[in-house]
Parts: structure tokens; C-alpha cells; sequence
């Protein structure tokens, strides 16, 4: 497996390449137009001096022309009167030119005379013809390209050093910079693995002070261990508790079956045996289809379906009529109509019905208000008892789950703590806001705003 490090290093270095190589494809191409327009200078000024000498030296011995004039790296050969009058080359070599110029210029002779250029052996030729004082010259100028190509050549073996010298530098640079940059992760790595072998869930990543995505990482990486660690302890709870409240029912059974095993026992006290077990296995039944309730809503797609929130309530009432009617409760209702709301139905009156038992339950005796409005386009459900309340301190605790008051524990009052961790979650999945306000002694309120 290829290391990060080496990646970035190989992308890095192939970047500053082929930047380094368009670089200099770029200037080569330059110096060569420099090069090219530095020698049509070059003739151009030649022409001028020499025109010039002709024009203002009267008594020029045309032979003597080197004199004047720097002819080194330079063909000049001048014709007057179609006599050649003057060439800084040797005759016989002033000869082979001037035959090949005829020879190979015979087609592009027009473009030539046109002030073309030729190249002849390492020469590139002009031709500069004019008439003066009734004369007629025609001067041959020949720039030697091996000159012009020596001076390139320096310039490409600057080129060359230069970029491997940068090359060296950036390649230098860059893996400073990859080591710099890509060392926090590798810390991170480290420490991941010690936690990986160490099996301890308490452990967090030690804080890198990078200010860039790394210690973003970190600290993602310990928030996600925080919820892992937060999330087994409650897997934990759950199972210790939820295991000791199946205990419960179990441990009554035995005990009932075992009174009643080897014993001469009358008819009566069968039933009454049967009736007990036949309670505590209902209870068992309940704690189930809670644990599977609250299972399936961790993971059930829920559907985003509208309920009639008025007639879920009625329904609820119709439920719970028997108990209410048991405790002579007094029942409050402010109930609008044509309530909807964008909740699963079998949800809603889970949430409702829980409630409201709840609420049965925990009243001895005055009232229950029920409430369903509609204020400021949301719409809330309220219920209000004159029951036992709950502690300040215990508000948030009875929405945990097997979280039930001590005094309702001890007291025969029946129930597993899961009701209200299922309003909760309910009401969480929907995007709804659940809200408890209790006084000991006096009665609690829970509201919920519907989304
Ligand atoms: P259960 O009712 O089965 O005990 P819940 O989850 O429904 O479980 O409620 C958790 C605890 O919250 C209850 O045991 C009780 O102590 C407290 N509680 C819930 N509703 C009320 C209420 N209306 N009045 C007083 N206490 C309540």
C-alpha cells in the first residue's frame, strides 16, 4: 500500500516538472524569436552602414569596406553593375554561394528578392538591391546560423541548470512541506492504533494544536468515541436493566409454581396461583412489545403521514374510560377540531395513551385537563394532572429508560419505566418537542408541539 506521503510527494514532483518544462519550452521559444528579430536587426543596420558608406564616401575603395565595418560572422558579398566588386570571403568560396543562391533560388526567386531570406550551407541570406547615381548595386548578406546557434546553445545549458537547480530546490521544499503537513495524521494513526490494541473506550486522542482539518479530526474522532462510549454504557444499562426487570415476573412465576408443586392444594388456591402467574406473564409480555417498540423505532423508516390529533384523543379517553371512571377523576377537555398533524398514527396515540395512563395512574384524586389547540399556526396537546409530581431533580431522568421514582416503586403501583422513553423518542422522531413541568404534590404538566 502506497503511503500518502509518497502520493502527494510523486504528484507534487511531477507538477513542479512539468511546470518547470512549459517554463522553459515558453522561454526557448522566446529567446528563439529574440534571436531571429536580433538577426534581422542585425542585417537591416548592415544594409544601412553599407548603403550608406557607398552613398557619403565618395572616394570608397570598395575593397577596403572591412575596414568600416565588423564583418565577423557575417557573408557580404556586393555586385555592382552585375560586377562583383566585393565579398569578405575567399572567391572560390564567394563563387559556390553564389551559385547555389542561383541554383536553389530559382523558384522562390521573387520571395527572395522580395527581402525573403535563404539559407545556404550555415548561412541565411538576404538580398538588398537600389540604384545610385544611375548605378546599380546588388549586396548579398549572409549571417552564419552556427554563430547564432553557439549563443543559443549557452542560453539552453543555462536553462537546463537552472531548472534541475529549482527542481532540486522545490523537490527539496515539497517533501519538507508533505512531512510537515501529513505528520499529524500520522500521530493520528499512532494513537488510533494504541487505542485499537488497548480496548479501553475511555481512552481519547491525544489534542494536536494544527488550527487545519486535522485537529478538526481529532476532535470529531473524540466526539465520535464520546458517543460510542456514551452508547455501549447505555446498551449496558439497558441489558442489566432490562434483564433484571424480565427477572422479576420470572422469579414470582417460579416462586407461585413452586408453592403449589408437591402440595395437596384445593381448587381455590390453584386459581388464585394461576391468576398471579397469569399477571406476571402479561407484565412479560408488555416489557417485550415495549423492548421491540423501542427497537424498531432506533430503525424503522417512519411515514410522513397526517393524523387527526382531536380523534386520537377521543380515542385514548375511550380507552382509559374504566380507570378514570375507578378514580371519579374529574376530566377537563379543550379540545379543538380538524386537528392535524404530521404524525404516524399508531406513534400518535402511543404518545397520547401513554400519557394520559400515566396521568390515571399517577392522580389519586381531582382532575385530568386535556388540551388541543392551535396557536400560531403549530398546534400543541396538553395534559395537566392534581397528582403525586415529580422532584425537580428527577424531571429529565423520567424520560430514561426503566427510570421510575422511588416512591412509585415501592408503591404497587404497576408499570416498567419504559412509557415515557417512548413518548420521548417518538416525539423525537418526529420533530416534536416534548415538555414536562411538575410540582411535588400538586400535579405535573407534559406538553408536546407539533411539528
Ligand atoms: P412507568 O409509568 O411504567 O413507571 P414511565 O416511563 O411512563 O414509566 O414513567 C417514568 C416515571 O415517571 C414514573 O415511574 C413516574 O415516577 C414518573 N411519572 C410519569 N408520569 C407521571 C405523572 N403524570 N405524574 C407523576 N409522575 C409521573
Amino acid at each position: 500500500m502506497k503511503s500518502i506521503k509518497h502520493k502527494l510527494f510523486i504528484s507534487y514532483t511531477i507538477t513542479i516538472f512539468s511546470i518547470l518544462l512549459l517554463l522553459s519550452a515558453v522561454s526557448i521559444y522566446f529567446f528563439k524569436l529574440n534571436k531571429e528579430i536580433k538577426g534581422m536587426e542585425l542585417i537591416d543596420s548592415t544594409y544601412v552602414k553599407i548603403e550608406d558608406l557607398i552613398y557619403d564616401k565618395k572616394n570608397l575603395n570598395i575593397s577596403e569596406l572591412d575596414k568600416y565595418l565588423d564583418f565577423s560572422n557575417q557573408f557580404l558579398i556586393i555586385f555592382k553593375n552585375d560586377q562583383l566588386i566585393f565579398s569578405n570571403q575567399s572567391r572560390f568560396k564567394t563563387l559556390r554561394i553564389l551559385d547555389k543562391i542561383q541554383y536553389e533560388d530559382e523558384e522562390k526567386y521573387e520571395e527572395f528578392y522580395d527581402d525573403g531570406y535563404i539559407e545556404i550551407e550555415n548561412y541565411i541570406f538576404s538580398l538588398n538591391v537600389f540604384e545610385y547615381k544611375k548605378e546599380h548595386y546588388e549586396i548579398y548578406l549572409g549571417l552564419d546560423e552556427v554563430y547564432l546557434e553557439e549563443s543559443l546553445d549557452d542560453v539552453y545549458m543555462i536553462i537546463v541548470f537552472l531548472n534541475i537547480f529549482i527542481f532540486l530546490i522545490l523537490t527539496l521544499l515539497a517533501y519538507i512541506l508533505i512531512n510537515k503537513t501529513i505528520n499529524p495524521l500520522k500521530l493520528i494513526l499512532e494513537e488510533l492504533k494504541s487505542l485499537e490494541d488497548s480496548r479501553d473506550l475511555s481512552k481519547r486522542l491525544k489534542h494536536i494544536k494544527t488550527n487545519d482539518e486535522f485537529e478538526q479530526l481529532i476532535n470529531s474522532l473524540n466526539k465520535m468515541l464520546n458517543n460510542i462510549e456514551n452508547s455501549v454504557e447505555n446498551i449496558k444499562q439497558f441489558s442489566s436493566d432490562a434483564s433484571h426487570e424480565l427477572r422479576t415476573p420470572l422469579t414470582v412465576i417460579q416462586g407461585e409454581i413452586e408453592l403449589i408443586k408437591n402440595k395437596d392444594i384445593s381448587k381455590e388456591q390453584i386459581k388464585e396461583v394461576l391468576l398471579k402467574v397469569d399477571n406476571q406473564q402479561k407484565k412479560l409480555q408488555d416489557i417485550i412489545k415495549n423492548f421491540l417498540l423501542l427497537s424498531r423505532l432506533d430503525k424503522e423508516a417512519l411515514k410522513q403521514s397526517k393524523s387527526s390529533l382531536d380523534e386520537v384523543i377521543f380515542q385514548a379517553i375511550e380507552v382509559n374510560l374504566d380507570s378514570l371512571e375507578k378514580k371519579s377523576l374529574e376530566l377537563q377537555l379543550d379540545i379543538d377540531e380538524n386537528l392535524e398533524v404530521f404524525f404516524e398514527q399508531k406513534y400518535l396515540n402511543i404518545v397520547i395513551n401513554n400519557l394520559l395512563s400515566n396521568a390515571i395512574k399517577y392522580t389519586q384524586e381531582g382532575y385530568i385537563k386535556l388540551k388541543a389547540k392551535k396557536e400560531d399556526k403549530s398546534i400543541y396537546f396538553e395534559i395537566e394532572d392534581s397528582g403525586i409530581g415529580i422532584k425537580q431533580q428527577n424531571l429529565d431522568k423520567i424520560f430514561e429508560r426503566f427510570y421510575r421514582d422511588d416512591k412509585v416503586r415501592t408503591s404497587s403501583k404497576d408499570g416498567i419505566g419504559l412509557g415515557l422513553a417512548i413518548v420521548k423518542k417518538i416525539c423525537e422522531r418526529f420533530e416534536s418537542k416534548l415538555e414536562v413541568k411538575s410540582q411535588i404534590n400538586k400535579g405535573s404538566t407534559f406538553k408536546v408541539y407539533f411539528r
